[in-house]
């Protein structure tokens, strides 16, 4: 969005690393992969993203809004796409007119669908979306049998064709969870039930990353994976899976100085220097996706080696120290300020810790004046 400067900060994506993930985590579940490609790709550029996710062979991509599912299209991506969260403003005609599997979850939400279908004499296509125990989105387990008769008129009428049935796992990341079971059961049984009235999804999907990883008893005819894609393994416990992180978040020193002994560093002066040191400038901060919460707890890695952050992280930067002789860093040197680890740097799984959450916010944070560049 900020065309016509250099931004400051740079997210190189490895594309290859994408495509391994997707062979993974494909062999892993031992199905076909419905990509979850949302928050513009976990960060990552939804439509680069979705182009190389689908060429690895992935059978269909997942988003959460109609919005992104649109902006996959005007990326020239023909793949089958279902979005599955709307709300009463969803553009359901765009949505059918671009070829969308719409993810409905509830009967209001598949009469509006059918309105819109009616309305540009289309039949629209449809994945199921079952609440088997999240209690988040999917058709309520009170309204299941009532959403189950509107499916069968709608579908008689020609407004809705099944494509899918879907539910969302709670426990996920726990493999041992009898949760997960649980909701597998209750999808198999809404499955039978849309079998009853002649209804045969083509796809029935339940497994995130973690449970695809770990579960392949719960992976039905695909799984439906998203932050594994990008190399980032949910279940370091419990799956030794080969993923290899996609992101590197990379800037340039702005300026390197020396502060005295006695020094408070950034707002507050919460870091106070204890004795005369040299500091760089990291033109990256908050806004961009590097949490405040980090402040004083940031590594970054500059011509090979690790220099602490130290002060407050603010909105466009934040204070490295490089010690008394300056480290040999000098304005303009490249900072890896999180990449794959593989050479002991830091991580946005190692800022997720240290945050306390987890690194899908490191990665869907990262901010819109970062240049996504794609090798
Ligand atoms: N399916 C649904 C409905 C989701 O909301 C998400 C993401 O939260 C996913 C699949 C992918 O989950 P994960 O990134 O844990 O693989």
């Amino acid at each position: 969005p900020y065309a016509g400067s250099p931004a400051l900060g740079t997210a190189t994506i490895d594309l290859a690393a994408i495509a391994h993930n997707l062979r993974v985590v494909a062999d892993a579940a031992e199905v076909g992969v419905i990509a979850v490609v949302k928050a513009d790709g976990y960060g990552h550029g939804a439509v680069p993203v979705a182009r190389t996710l689908v060429g690895a062979g992935a059978v269909g991509l997942g988003v959460a809004q109609v919005a992104e599912a649109l902006a996959l299209r005007a990326g020239a991506i023909t793949a089958p796409i279902t979005a599955w969260l709307h709300t009463p403003d969803t553009d359901f005609q765009a949505a059918i007119a671009a070829g969308i599997d719409v993810g409905v979850s509830s009967s209001r939400q598949l009469a509006a669908l059918v309105a819109a279908a009616e309305h540009l004499g289309e039949t629209a296509t449809v994945t199921i979306k079952v609440d088997t125990g999240m209690n988040r989105s999917g058709v309520a387990r009170d309204e299941w049998a009532g959403f189950v008769d509107d499916f069968a008129r709608a579908r008689a009428a020609g407004a809705v064709a099944l494509r899918g049935v879907m539910s969302h796992l709670a426990c996920g990341d726990e493999p041992d969870n009898p949760a997960n079971t649980d909701q597998a059961d209750l999808l198999r049984a809404a499955v039978a039930d849309l079998n009853a009235i002649g209804a045969i999804p083509e796809l029935v999907h339940l497994a995130n990353s973690p449970a695809a990883l770990t579960r392949r008893d719960l992976a039905f005819d695909t799984v439906r994976p998203g932050v594994a894609l990008f190399g980032l393994n949910p279940v370091p416990q419990h799956s030794r899976a080969d993923l290899i992180p996609a992101m590197t978040l990379r800037t340039a020193v702005s300026l390197v100085k020396h502060v005295p002994a006695g020094g408070g560093v950034s707002y507050g002066h919460g870091y106070v220097v204890p004795a005369d040191t040299v500091v760089a400038v990291i033109p990256v901060g908050y806004a961009d996706g590097v949490p405040r919460a980090l402040s004083g707890r940031l590594r970054v890695r500059i011509n090979g080696r690790d220099f602490a952050g130290i002060g407050r992280v603010c909105m466009d930067q934040f204070v490295v120290d490089l010690g008394p002789a300056g480290g040999g860093v000098t304005e303009g040197d490249e900072v890896e300020v999180f990449g794959t680890g593989a050479d002991g740097g830091p991580t946005a799984r190692e800022w997720a810790e240290l945050t306390g959450t987890i690194d899908y916010e490191i990665v869907t944070g990262i901010g819109p004046r970062i240049a996504r560049r794609y090798v």
